[in-house]
């Protein structure tokens, strides 16, 4: 299986291959490419700038040199919002390195919000001490670092497969030595390179309520998982209190940056019910709380005091018009949706996976840094620094993992070994089909898909227990089928 789109004659060998165009993957490419000198293929399913990232909204958490802050702040916040579960020297190397990654895609050209007299606009949002969140366009921060870094990945990068669909890694000598993908045509390649960049975001789609675009469906832990690398903590995803309660779907999102500004939480009687600024996990189980007692399916956002709402967040302001609001004069529908898992491939302080050859970064990854609930905008903060991180560790000769961050706890017990059970060959180790198969024509797909969404929605959301999750179990192993789970 050779890709038809190069050269006769093969191309040059990659240095690295990178799976995903969020932030974390075009992060890794933009630096692999250039300071690093790599030779960088990149593979993502739909258009380059498609991605989670682009949704992103209140901004990015860094400490830029303001008096009242200092990294230990960022520090403590964090680690609190974790709920105790956090590795403490991966938050040390995040809320370290992050200033320096967001000075450099200043540099690199994204433009963020500044007062009228120069210097940036800060946030402050749940769970943050101080106001330490740089934004983009009001609350369209992901769109403007996609753009910068699209168009700097467009300008470097060795090969670009756009609307190719990764569906397993080539495992061979239990090294990481590529993946299969499938071309835009649905015929599968192999795509080799020396080092593979896992950069292919969360699983929100999990659930049939989110915020997250429908690429985000956990194809990167999936892929592991088939080939028996360690994930952790997939049991935390992160419900975010205040989606949009509309039948849209993805949920439409009113930022954190709201509660920040003094939007208020009431309940169906119109009264607060809980601090606006706790971190999310807090305010939504607060929320499951309140709307199972009053027997509602929602609640309300009350932002009719906020100055200036249309002229500072403006997509926000354009997403509830469409639908009749005037949030000047309507309190706003809201309820917990599905939005970010902080667990996945359990990561080093380098990104590098259990699996020789495989590194993993942004939110695909578990690299320590959120424990049981992440703190607001440190996402797009994780896949800069770690993907800077990722490239600088492959850059210098590095060929597999440490025991350092949360990797740490991986083989503790066994004299610190990593235990990867390796698997050799592809297409006779997922079952008839061989691996996850993207939605199909005949809608059977997309069928399971939906009852999958519905079970974890009902039995795994905010309120969960032991019998709840075991009815998602059982729709799990029906909808995976005989021969076809990891
Ligand atoms: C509405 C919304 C608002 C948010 N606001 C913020 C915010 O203000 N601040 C913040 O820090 N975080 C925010 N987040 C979270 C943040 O946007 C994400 O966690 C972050 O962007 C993830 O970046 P990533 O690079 O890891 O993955 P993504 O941006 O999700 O990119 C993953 C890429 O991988 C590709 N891909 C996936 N599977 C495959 C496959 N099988 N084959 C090939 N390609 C594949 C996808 O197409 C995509 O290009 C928000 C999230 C949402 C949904």
């Amino acid at each position: 299986m050779t890709d038809p789109s190069l050269p006769a004659g093969g191309p040059a060998p990659l240095d690295v291959l990178i799976v995903g165009s969020g932030v974390a993957g075009l992060s890794a490419a933009v630096r692999a490419a250039g300071s690093a000198g790599l030779r960088v293929g990149l593979v993502t399913k739909a258009e380059l700038a498609q991605s989670t990232t682009r949704w992103a909204q209140g901004g990015v958490a860094a400490v830029l040199g303001v008096d009242e802050d200092s990294t230990d702040l960022h520090l403590a916040d964090t680690l609190a919002a974790g709920a105790g579960l956090c590795d403490v020297d991966a938050v040390k190397v995040l809320v370290g390195e992050g200033p320096g990654r967001v000075e450099e895609l200043i540099a690199l050209g994204a433009v963020f919000d500044t007062h009228p007299g120069g210097g940036l606009a800060l946030t402050r949002e749940g769970g943050h001490s101080t106001a330490r969140v740089v934004h983009a366009g009001g609350a369209a921060t992901g769109a403007e670092i996609e753009r910068a870094l699209v168009e700097a990945v467009r300008e470097t990068a060795a090969a670009l497969l756009e609307g190719w669909f990764a569906v397993d890694l080539l495992v061979e000598g239990g090294r990481c030595e590529g993946v299969v993908a499938l071309d835009p045509r649905g015929s599968p390649h192999e795509v080799r390179a020396s080092h593979v960049v896992l950069a292919s975001g969360g699983a929100g789609q999990l659930y049939a309520v989110t915020t997250n675009p429908s690429a985000a469906s956990g194809d990167g832990i999936a892929m592991a998982l088939r080939r028996g690398v360690p994930v952790a903590d997939v049991e935390f995803m992160q419900f975010h209190p205040t989606a949009l309660h509309h039948p849209a779907m993805p949920r439409p999102l009113l930022s954190e940056a709201l509660r920040g500004h003094g939007a208020l939480l009431r309940d169906a009687e119109g009264r607060r019910f809980v601090e606006e600024l706790s971190p999310r996990d807090v305010v939504s189980r607060a929320m499951a709380a309140r709307m199972l007692e009053q027997g509602v399916d929602h609640l309300w956002l009350d932002a009719t005091a906020l100055e200036h709402f249309d002229q500072r967040f403006p997509t926000i302001s354009a997403s509830v018009r469409s639908i009749g609001l005037d949030p000047s004069a309507d309190w706003l529908p809201i309820a917990p949706a599905a939005h970010y898992l902080s667990g996945g491939l359990l990561t080093d302080l380098d990104g590098a996976s259990a699996l020789p050859g495989l590194w993993a970064c942004g939110e695909v990854a578990c690299s320590g840094v959120h424990g049981a609930n992440r703190l607001a905008s440190n996402s797009l903060l994780e896949g800069m620094v770690f993907a800077a991180r990722v490239v600088e560790a492959i850059a210098s000769g590095r060929e597999g993992p440490e025991p350092s961050g949360a990797l740490r706890t991986v083989g503790a017990e066994d004299g610190d070994t990593i235990p990867v059970r390796v698997l050799d060959s592809w297409a006779s180790d997922g079952g008839s089909d061989g691996a996850a198969v993207p939605a199909g024509d005949d809608g059977e797909v997309d069928k399971r898909r939906h009852r999958l969404q519905q079970a974890m929605t009902t039995g795994a959301g905010v309120v969960r227990s032991e019998d709840s999750l075991a009815t998602v179990q059982a729709v799990v192993d029906d909808v995976a089928g005989p021969g076809r789970g990891p």
